[in-house]
């Protein structure tokens, strides 16, 4: 572990290159590893004792149906020192749905994780950072999250590993983009058998090219971030707007 970042949220905002023009301000070298889609009973606990070996510390973007089904889990991955952080209840695409029923399924999800974790739900989120299902945010939904001080999580890069890939594949595909973008906020997956199967040898690889693991936590104040090199462009946007046309038309499984 190099460092603990504390994150702003006091009137929201969003981070990650893949969907938005800014990011976190990261030195050269510098990771954050980010796990969604869990807990998962036989994956999650594989990947924190993945983590707990190298002494690192990681963000689990939680489903809130899968902490309510394993509340022990759930609870486990705060209790280790991680952050526990949200991906709505069920996992739809949040901006197609209307407005009402995309809101119900972000606040259910963090109400399920909360109790799950916290063993009490409230009205508002425990903690402040969320990420949308394949990154599908709205301005209506967007707006409301900054109203309850919540930061939106894309990602800077990601493994892929909802692709047929094999372990070996994917460890050299996200090293691969690591070394290119000299780090960033990184989208895993916890319930893929070919990422907790890549992960020890990813943790050590990161060690010895010198990468240096961030662990984000909630902090004061606002957001703060760098803004994205020139010539930069939304790649969820056209990996969204790509989903739903014809088939033989070029299109790619949409990141979750
Ligand atoms: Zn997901």
């Amino acid at each position: 572990m190099s460092r603990t970042l504390p994150v702003g949220t006091v009137g929201g905002g969003a981070v990650g290159l893949k969907t938005y023009p800014q990011t976190l301000r990261l030195a050269p070298g510098e990771v954050v590893l980010t796990f969604d889609d869990g807990p998962m009973p036989g994956r999650t606990e594989k990947i924190l004792d993945a983590l707990s070996n190298q002494c690192v510390k990681a963000t689990f973007f939680m489903i809130g149906r899968n902490a309510a089904s394993t509340p022990a889990l759930a609870a486990r991955v705060a209790k280790e020192g991680h952050t526990v952080a949200y991906h709505s209840m069920t996992h739809p695409v949040l901006r197609r749905l209307p407005f009402e029923r995309a809101r119900a399924d972000i606040e259910n999800g963090y109400h399920a994780v909360d109790k799950a974790v916290w063993g009490v739900a409230r009205e508002r989120p425990h903690q402040p950072f969320f990420r949308f299902p394949g990154f599908a945010d709205s301005p209506a939904l967007n707006q409301w999250l900054a109203s309850l001080d919540v930061v939106a999580f894309g990602a800077d890069l990601w493994a892929s590993d909802w692709e047929p890939e094999t372990p070996q594949e994917e460890l050299e595909l996200v090293l691969g983009r690591l070394e290119k973008n000299k780090g960033g906020i990184v989208l895993l997956h916890d319930i893929q058998p070919r990422t907790v199967a890549m992960l020890p040898q990813f943790l050590q690889e990161l060690k010895r090219r010198g990468f240096r693991i961030v662990h984000i936590v909630p902090g004061p104040g606002e957001l703060e971030t760098k803004p994205a090199p020139a010539g930069w462009f939304s790649q969820t946007e056209r990996i969204l707007a790509n989903q739903g046309k014809p088939a033989g038309q070029p299109r790619r499984a949409p990141p979750h």
